[in-house]
């Protein structure tokens, strides 16, 4: 390969796309493939050119310019611009979330049912003070602020 021409990889795992093999440095003239490949008769195995990547990709009617080498979809050219930026430091991968069945909490025997939860915030408490004005001989009260820092 020279630098005019250059090939991207992309091959299924399931219904999944991945990158198999993607250049750092795209040519000026640049293909991207999708490999199939026929488990039962490898020899049938065949590339479909990808004439467009992020309508090749799009799961919904946004439009989403996406990342060649994890394939992350972003909302605008920018996103994508700022993100390759880290994203090309790295090999090609996939980046593929678990199901949600595929997280839960195993260790129920410690578990503790409480039938009420409560998350509060405290910056400041008033604090009130009283005390005995010498000055004017009678008894006084005064607030202030107590920080509460966690
Ligand atoms: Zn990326």
């Amino acid at each position: 390969m020279n630098g005019h021409f250059s090939v991207n990889v992309y091959g299924l795992s399931g219904s999944l796309v991945e990158p198999i093999k993607v250049i750092k440095e795209e040519g000026t003239y640049h293909t991207d493939l999708l490999m199939l490949i026929d488990k039962d008769d490898p020899e049938q195995s065949h590339f479909i050119y990808i004439y467009d990547l992020d309508l090749f990709l799009k799961e919904e009617n946004n439009k989403k310019y996406h990342c060649k080498r994890c394939l992350h979809g972003f909302t605008s050219q920018a996103l994508l611009k700022d993100h390759l930026e880290i994203c090309k430091e790295y090999p090609a991968q996939a980046i593929v979330f678990p199901d949600e069945n595929s997280v839960n909490y195993k260790i129920g025997n410690n578990q503790i049912l409480h039938p009420l939860f409560v998350v509060a915030d405290f910056e400041t408490w008033m604090k009130v003070w009283r005390y005995f004005s010498y000055s004017q001989f009678k008894n006084k009260k005064s607030r202030f602020q107590i920080s509460i820092n966690f």
